[in-house]
């Protein structure tokens, strides 16, 4: 039987469905989501692989649910990005929508995380948690590129998890309720506090950026224990015979101990924010951007990796040598001509003479780490106010939201 004619028979069913759907929601949401691609045209664009990960990864959080089906769809908008919707074109089905930009913006920071993993060889420090966890086995190439597909396979995940927590966690509710011409409920929960001088108000809480970054910040830590979850649970014994018997067996190492599963969610999700919000680099007023800023999501990245070891009872340490991991990356691209991160390029003031060290104080600076003290100061207020906006909001997410047996990491009391 040929299952390549079998896929795309049912791809033509399904095509000219998501297809009117797509146009639906860009007439409802006033958004360009683009055209969704054909499975030819998935496999022309280098991206098959990832897409068929992403519908097992789809099939996996059905199975969470339920009384709804998860489905995902890649389509040609020229942006990286990805929407969740909570209806699809199917009754009972919600559908994650992202494009090929974005799925291709993944792919282009394989070679780096390769590259990355090799520069850990001459690393004069401390034995780092990956190579700890890779025990006898040899750092060769080979091992780089295995990691390297694996931390990507993660990000992946990460980037579907992120969705998925919209879905889920009642944050799209909202968004539903202004379209009735409700308006957001507005009821304060009497527990909340504030604690804190936070530089919004109160009443600033309902704002719909902070309600929007409110979310994303949400998104983001359910992702990471997610994805932790995920890990914990994958079976290595059914992992494909495609990925080869060296990239197998890397995988099963690395996923065979908590320090591997942990250390790989966090580059996987800070790689995650590298691809969509690399260029996010303004530090603007909460009122001001609908989405959080690079340097506030890799500080909650920080964040959610000690609550997530704290929450399994691992050990708490900040694991900091995987944000100098991604600085690594960021250098890796600068001294090879910057054909991923323009930006960091730029302010980098890259010196092709220069070793890939002179740039690391910059990169850590520009991923914001050793942030000016206005600077870090900004950061850390915005992150109190989101804490205490989720305070306000969690009550009402909790009612709304869909029937899953997902656990969710209540990050806002412990953060
Ligand atoms: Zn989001």
């Amino acid at each position: 039987m040929d299952i390549r004619r079998q896929e795309t028979n049912s791809d033509a069913v399904a095509h000219p469905i998501y297809q009117t759907w797509l146009g639906e929601q860009r007439c409802r949401y006033k958004g360009n989501y683009g055209r969704r691609l054909p499975l030819r045209r998935i496999r022309e664009a280098g991206i098959y692989d990832q897409w068929r990960l992403a519908q097992g990864v789809a099939e996996w959080l059905t199975r969470h649910c339920k009384d709804r089906r998860i489905s995902v769809c890649v389509t040609d908008a020229s942006c990286v990005n990805a929407w969740a919707f909570a209806q699809g074109p199917h009754t009972d089905e919600s559908v994650i929508v992202v494009t090929r930009r974005g799925l291709l913006a993944l792919q282009r920071l394989n070679i780096l995380v390769a590259a990355a993993v090799r520069g850990l060889r001459d690393s004069p420090e401390v034995l780092p948690v990956l190579l700890r966890s890779l025990g006898s086995r040899q750092l060769d190439d080979r091992t780089a590129v295995a990691i390297a597909q694996l931390v990507m396979s993660s990000a992946m995940l990460f980037l579907l998890f992120h969705e998925a927590a919209h879905l889920l966690r009642g944050h799209l509710a909202g968004a539903a309720a202004e379209d009735e011409g409700e308006g957001p409920p507005l009821a304060i929960s009497s527990a909340s506090s504030v604690p804190y001088a936070a530089p919004i108000g109160r009443r600033d809480l309902s704002h719909p950026n902070v309600y929007s970054r409110t979310i994303e910040f949400d998104a983001d830590i359910q992702a990471f224990y997610w994805a932790r979850l995920y890990l914990d649970h994958i079976d290595t014994a059914l992992l494909s015979d495609e990925l080869g018997s060296e990239s197998q067996e890397v995988f099963r190492i690395l996923l065979s101990t908590p320090d591997g599963r942990r250390w790989v969610a966090l580059a996987a999700g800070l790689c995650f924010h590298l691809a969509f919000s690399a260029n996010a680099s303004r530090l603007v007023k909460l009122k001001d951007a609908t989405h959080p800023s690079r340097h506030e999501r890799i500080d909650l990245a920080i964040l959610s990796d000690a609550a997530i070891a704290n929450h399994n009872g691992e050990d708490p340490p900040v694991l900091w040598e995987c944000v100098d991991f991604v600085c690594h990356m960021i250098c890796e691209d600068a001294s090879n001509g910057a054909l991923v991160f323009e930006e960091a390029a730029r302010q980098l003031a890259r010196r092709p003479d220069q070793p890939i060290s002179a740039y690391f104080e910059e990169t850590r600076v520009w991923l914001g780490l050793s942030l000016d003290e206005t600077s870090a100061e900004q950061v850390h207020q915005q992150r109190l106010a989101l804490m205490e906006s989720m305070r306000h909001w969690g009550p009402i997410f909790a009612r709304r939201q869909v029937a899953s047996t997902l656990p969710i990491l209540p990050w806002w009391p412990v953060a």
